[in-house]
């Protein structure tokens, strides 16, 4: 937690409505209530830096949207749950999740410098037991006797939020494995708040190549010169950088802003790698879209960006019916009301995706 004291955030409903007087402003009394009632339930944080994005004069400022509480968040609206890609069925020892064959996720860490008001495990990570270096001896031991297990992703919570001797125990412990290939870190920080990748944090991570970063840009807005600044720390030591994006109702789900933040990205040397459709989360109704939205968007951008600027479109139907799956127009072998037959990303694999 000292991190969060030093780089300065906003951390509670109180702090915020204070910012908020200070800056003049104007909520309305139910607007100041939803604040301070969201805040019980999904706790709110938002970094500095992120903070000083937002546009104020824009009540739908794609950034405010993203890092202020909205009302919405609190209904209970049928087929929304709290953990619906039942990653607790696939925790194979205390924080390993083991869900694809080839790659294993570690959940070092349930602190994040933003809570996006969007997240996917805003109703688990936040309020789990928290992970400490305890934990790391069964995770090796399992990926040693799993070896077709042979890229770890570090995530979280913000695996750059740790301090830098944890989190280099955690690497160090998964680069002395010889069947894992790939380490990838998962972090929202170059978005969220991207002074935290420092030089020492770079030259740390250097050290455990191949070693990758993904993170997630989901407005052209976020896109800054302190952005393009920490990517280049990161890439000048030999790290590539991802993109996965959400697909957000009001925020990106137009091609103009998908054409800009992907134009944008690729001038960062930041590829864009996934764009998710919305989960159904609890206290995220508000940003779903209909996944027809995101077919055709992909199909938009083919036109307008190079190849290799185009993410994947992604549903994440579940690991029952096979988790993470490509979809494109040619790929859906079956429409109903209820559900979508989706050609699977083998050969002849059939997913089963309710709408
Ligand atoms: C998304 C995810 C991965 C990585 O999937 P890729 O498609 O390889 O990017 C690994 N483990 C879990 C649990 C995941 O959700």
């Amino acid at each position: 937690m000292d991190k969060a004291v030093s780089s300065g955030m906003i951390d509670s409903a109180e702090q915020l409505l204070e910012r908020l007087r200070e800056k003049e402003v104007l909520l309305s009394p139910l607007e100041e209530a939803y604040i301070r009632e969201t805040d019980k339930k999904y706790r709110l944080r938002i970094s500095e830096y992120y903070f000083n994005l937002i546009d104020w004069d824009d009540p739908e400022c794609p950034i405010r949207m993203q890092c202020i509480p909205d009302g919405a968040e609190l209904e209970d609206i049928s087929g929304y749950s709290e953990d619906p890609l039942h990653e607790k069925d696939y925790e194979a020892v205390p924080f390993l999740i083991h869900k694809y064959r080839s790659r294993a996720a570690f959940m070092c860490s349930n602190f994040c410098y933003m809570h996006c008001r969007h997240c996917t495990r805003k109703n688990t990570v936040m309020n789990e037991e928290i992970c400490t270096k305890d934990a790391l001896p069964a995770a090796l031991e399992y990926i040693k006797e799993h070896t077709e297990i042979n890229d770890i992703l570090i995530t979280g919570g913000d695996p750059l939020s740790l301090p830098l001797e944890t989190l280099e125990y955690y690497i160090a412990g998964f680069r002395s494995v010889p069947s894992v290939n790939t380490i990838r870190i998962g972090t929202r920080v170059l978005a969220a708040d991207p002074g935290q990748i420092t030089d020492e944090l770079c030259d740390m991570l250097e050290k455990y190549h191949p070693l990758w970063l993904f993170t997630q840009f989901n407005h052209p807005k976020e896109v800054t010169k302190e952005a393009a600044e920490a990517a280049n720390r990161l890439l000048r030591r030999g790290i590539p950088l991802g993109n996965q994006s959400v697909l957000l109702k009001g925020i990106n789900d137009d091609a103009d802003t998908l054409v800009e933040l992907y134009t944008k990205l690729i001038g960062i040397r930041v590829r864009p790698y996934y764009l998710y459709l919305c989960d159904r989360v609890l206290g995220t109704a508000h940003f779903a879209t209909d996944y027809t939205v995101g077919v055709e968007l992909i199909e938009a951008l083919r036109y307008r960006l190079p190849g290799y600027a185009v993410p994947k479109f992604i549903i994440d139907a579940d690991g029952k019916h096979g988790g993470k799956v490509t979809i494109e127009r040619n790929h859906v072998l079956k429409e109903t009301s209820d559900y979508l037959l989706l050609q699977g990303d083998s050969e002849d694999s059939v997913t089963k995706f309710y709408r």
